[in-house]
């Protein structure tokens, strides 16, 4: 017998048929005498149309009260599926995050989990009572309903698989693994059946949806078995269906690129003619970091005169409203010439631990784009990933160049 931890991404339970066809895979973990805790997601569409609820009302908005009205669509199917197993004679209870509980922090909109209380559920569990936890929520210490930021329910799951030992945390969604590049842009993609913990840190946070970057740190720190597989379809004698998350001695062959990622999640900021002197950098990006904004890429302009220059960086482009307005309300402070902010781009980027031991893996990508005739605006690097900022409406033709520029291709 094994303790698992099932989760169900949006799509999974997008309706009440899949909703059903959620609690008969639960069922089979549960015949087959496996101790099981689902951790869902909102029905797919719900969690966007509550974020867009908030934005009519305020641009700007409460981030608590904002975490009240988000947190409501993971409720809604933690109740639908423990009705649907009940329906087919599996005991199951819903738990919210406040009932756990799962505490997490102030920091609300993108609130990291501080610690779980496993007793209660656990020893329903072990009683033979499914568990259906509400992914994405938790509650801080002052009992505020707090959610962990967009596709947090991935690391709801991974999480409570830490807290509660289990075996191992299966994150069904509406792919069959994780792959080179996302499969719905690239159809040349490849799905890889081992990926390290390391390269999967890259390419959640440089963008693949597929796992919240939280989940994999967490699932890196607490080495929690992971696994990503479909919720569609059946792998019938195959046991190792999905991909897996793992370390690098295990992976046999590695290649140079592994995968790359995008996100569209960015927005440039550029504020021009900022005094080109000792601790201007620290002057703009205080008020960001005070009010919770992570920049990322960051490029600072040769000064043409000696005396003023061009920043520019990225923000998050959920933050991007809230960045222009904390950096404008400091505009005499920051003495700043002009702001421009621009959401059309996206940030692409190629991932391997390969480019540890290879020269020319920069080079290769930004020949590819040139080939295209894509400009690059920013470029940052790291040991293992390089990316490289450009106008989004060059995601699809970029990827598709670089996949084929690293050999990724499937034959
Ligand atoms: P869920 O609702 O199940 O959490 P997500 O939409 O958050 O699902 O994540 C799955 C999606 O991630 C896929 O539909 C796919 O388009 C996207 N994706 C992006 N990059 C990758 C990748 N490298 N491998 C697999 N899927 C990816
Ligand atoms: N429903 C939340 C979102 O759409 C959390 C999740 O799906 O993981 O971001
Ligand atoms: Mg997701």
């Amino acid at each position: 017998m094994a303790r698992l931890v099932l989760k169900f991404g949006g799509t999974s339970v997008g309706d009440i048929e899949r909703i059903k066809n959620v609690a008969k895979k639960v069922k089979q973990e549960v015949d087959a005498g496996h101790e099981v805790a689902v951790v869902v997601s909102a029905m797919s569409g719900v969690t966007n149309q509550l974020v867009d609820y908030c934005r009519q009302i305020s641009r700007v908005h409460d981030q608590a009260e904002y975490d009240a009205v988000v947190a409501s669509g993971e409720q809604v199917t933690s109740g639908l599926l423990a009705i649907a197993l009940q329906e087919i004679g599996i005991p199951a209870r819903s738990w919210q995050g406040w009932q756990i509980p799962l505490i997490a922090d102030e920091t609300h909109g993108k609130s990291r989990i501080e610690r779980i209380e496993t007793t209660p559920l656990s020893e329903n569990m072990s009683q033979g009572v499914v568990g259906v936890v509400a992914g994405f929520q938790g509650v801080t210490e002052k009992g505020r309903i707090a959610t962990l930021g967009r596709g947090g329910s991935d690391t709801s799951a991974v999480a409570l698989a830490a807290a509660l030992g289990a075996d191992r945390c299966d994150i069904y969604t509406d792919v069959d693994g994780v792959y080179t590049t996302d499969p719905r842009i690239v159809k040349a993609a490849r799905k890889l059946h081992r990926v390290t913990y390391e390269e999967m840190l890259e390419m959640a946070s440089l963008g693949a949806k597929v796992l919240q970057t939280r989940s994999v740190e967490m699932a890196m720190k607490h080495r929690v078995r992971v696994q990503v597989l479909s919720t569609f379809e059946e792998a019938p004698g195959s046991d190792l269906p999905g991909t897996l998350v793992v370390d690098e001695d295990e992976i046999v062959e590695q290649e140079l690129v592994s995968g790359i990622a995008y996100s569209r999640d960015e927005a440039k900021i550029t504020l021009v003619g900022v005094a080109d002197q000792p601790g201007v950098a620290a002057r703009i990006f205080g008020p960001l970091t005070d009010a919770a904004i992570n920049v990322d890429m960051i490029v600072q302009n040769v000064s043409e005169d000696g005396t003023t220059t061009d920043m520019t960086f990225t923000v998050g482009k959920a933050d991007l409203d809230r960045a222009v307005q904390v950096l404008e309300k400091s505009k005499t402070e920051l003495n700043f010439r002009r702001l421009i902010s621009d959401a059309n781009v996206v940030k692409v980027s190629v991932i391997g631990v390969g480019m540890r031991s290879h020269a020319g893996v920069a080079q290769r990508m930004f020949k590819a784009l040139a080939d295209r005739g894509i400009n690059i605006q920013v470029i940052s690097t790291s040991e293992i990933k390089v990316s490289v900022l450009i106008a989004e409406e060059y995601t699809e033709l970029a990827l598709r160049s670089l996949h084929t520029a690293y050999g990724l291709d499937k034959a």
